[in-house]
């Protein structure tokens, strides 16, 4: 009889079917989980069978090996937008997008998760990234989580100052053993400007900007105050340059889109190549904003 991790458990599921910029092998297991005793049931199985983790979210930020990935690939996602709201706190499941959350908080006039309208990750993996918008970061308006420990099971409440938050940074970066369950933030009523009307103005400049509707793992450097990767990479000459599948996109110099038949590998040595003549020109060493998960030669 099958028991019920198992029918929980695929094998070799394609993670390019996964991610954004549709590149990236398979997960060795994949598992598909959406409340904390599922997740459970597969955190024990792969400790009995000593298999590494790895937190897939929306796929948004990753590009992943053409190897794929040993070990079980978990992805701990809502089976719809689940979150529930007592006047200004709203808790969300870290598997709900945030583009969802974002355009419902902001409907109804609360402000301080809108900016994620056009950011396409789920809740936990936005968390991770500390993803935002020059306006401001997730983190800005998050109050606690609650988080599993992959390696002993454990579930506990996290405050935000243990989650040691920076620019496109947080604790669940360094520490891939923490897998995100559900979040609590505290918005407010904006009753001078309509939140809404904020949040579409915002994805038409996006969608001016970017690639939005190309595949793509969003921006592949990290900007800060001193340096705008985008201006670097279209002085250096690299916009439309092309390796394999990969392009550097001709509408945003810091977004590398798949042409249709990318593999990963071809998005790593155009990243690579850009890196190069950046640094060689300017002599500015570019930070990855993306994370190559797996193995890259
Ligand atoms: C078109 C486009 C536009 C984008 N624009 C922006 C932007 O404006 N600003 C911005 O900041 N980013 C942007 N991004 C990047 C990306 O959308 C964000 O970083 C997003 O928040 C990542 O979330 P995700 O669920 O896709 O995470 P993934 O890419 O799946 O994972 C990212 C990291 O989070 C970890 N993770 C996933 N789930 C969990 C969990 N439950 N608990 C703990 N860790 C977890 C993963 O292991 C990984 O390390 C853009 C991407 C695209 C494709």
């Amino acid at each position: 009889m099958i028991n019920a991790c198992e029918q929980l458990i695929r094998k070799e599921i394609l993670l390019s079917k996964r991610t954004t910029i549709k590149t990236g092998g398979p997960a060795n297991y994949f598992a598909q989980v959406s409340n904390p005793e599922e997740l459970q049931e597969i955190l024990v199985w792969a400790r009995t069978k000593k298999l590494d983790i790895f937190r897939l979210g929306n796929g948004s930020n990753i590009v992943v090996s053409d190897a794929g990935l040993p070990g079980v690939t978990i992805l701990y996602k809502a089976k719809k937008p689940q979150y529930s709201m007592d006047t200004n706190i709203i808790t969300v499941h870290s598997g709900t997008s945030w583009p969802s959350i974002a355009r419902k908080t902001a409907k109804e006039g609360y402000r301080g998760l809108e900016m994620g309208y056009g950011i396409p990750g789920l809740i936990g993996g936005s968390i991770c990234m500390n993803a935002g918008i020059p306006d401001g970061n997730i983190s800005d308006c998050l109050i606690s989580v609650k988080v599993a420990n992959t390696r002993t099971g454990n579930i506990f409440k996290m405050a935000k100052n243990e989650m040691d938050f920076g620019f496109r940074h947080s604790l669940f970066l360094e520490d891939p053993e923490l897998i995100i369950l559900e979040a609590v933030f505290k918005l407010y009523r904006d009753q001078n400007r309509s939140v809404v009307t904020d949040m579409e103005d915002r994805m038409k400049q996006r969608l001016k900007k970017q690639p939005y509707s190309e595949p793509s793992a969003g921006c592949m450097f990290r900007r800060t105050d001193q340096i705008l990767p985008g201006k670097l990479i279209e002085e250096s000459g690299c916009k439309g340059l092309r390796i394999g599948g990969a392009e550097v996109s001709i509408k945003h110099s810091n977004f590398i889109i798949n042409l249709g038949n990318a593999t990963s590998n071809d998005v790593w040595l155009l990243l690579q190549e850009v890196r190069k003549r950046v640094h060689d020109k300017y002599g500015v060493e570019l930070t990855n904003e993306v994370q190559f998960i797996g193995e890259f030669t």
